[in-house]
């Protein structure tokens, strides 16, 4: 049965979408520890990220460095954190989070916003994406 991830990246299932190449799709965090919080997912479907090829796994970080830098223009923060973490979705995906304290990648504090919020932190990300 394909992933949560997978429907989103084939819009059976709404999300907010920042970027998209070939081979990846990132989208908000539904459920964001603080805004901006962004999921970089491999179109491939696979569960674990160190089951990935080298080459799958490289691919996967350059993208993320891309929309990295797009989340470094778009939001006010001290710094953009990486974690990977895949224990509630199995189909890898590289966490990215704005931090402004380090409870922020901690998964515990969550962050309410409305979905205009979304749209529009979604529009503002994808604006510096390149
Ligand atoms: P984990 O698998 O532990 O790395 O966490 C999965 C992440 O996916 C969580 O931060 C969820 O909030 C997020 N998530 C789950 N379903 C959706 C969805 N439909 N849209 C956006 N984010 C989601």
């Amino acid at each position: 049965m394909a992933s949560i991830f997978t429907k989103i990246i084939q819009g059976e299932i709404p999300s907010y979408k920042v970027a998209e190449d070939e081979k990846h799709f990132a989208f908000l965090d539904i459920n964001p520890n603080a805004k901006g919080h962004t999921l970089v997912v491999p179109k491939k479907e696979e569960n674990k990220i160190f089951d990935l090829s080298e080459e799958e796994y490289s691919d996967l970080m350059s993208f993320s460095y891309r929309v990295a830098k797009a989340l470094e223009k778009a939001i006010t923060c001290k710094r953009i954190g990486m974690s990977v973490v895949g224990l509630e979705v199995p189909h890898v995906h590289v966490h990215l989070v704005p931090l402004n304290a380090m409870e922020d990648i901690q998964f515990t504090k969550k962050e309410k916003l409305t979905n205009e919020e979304f749209i529009s932190l979604a529009e503002e990300i994808s604006k510096h994406f390149e």
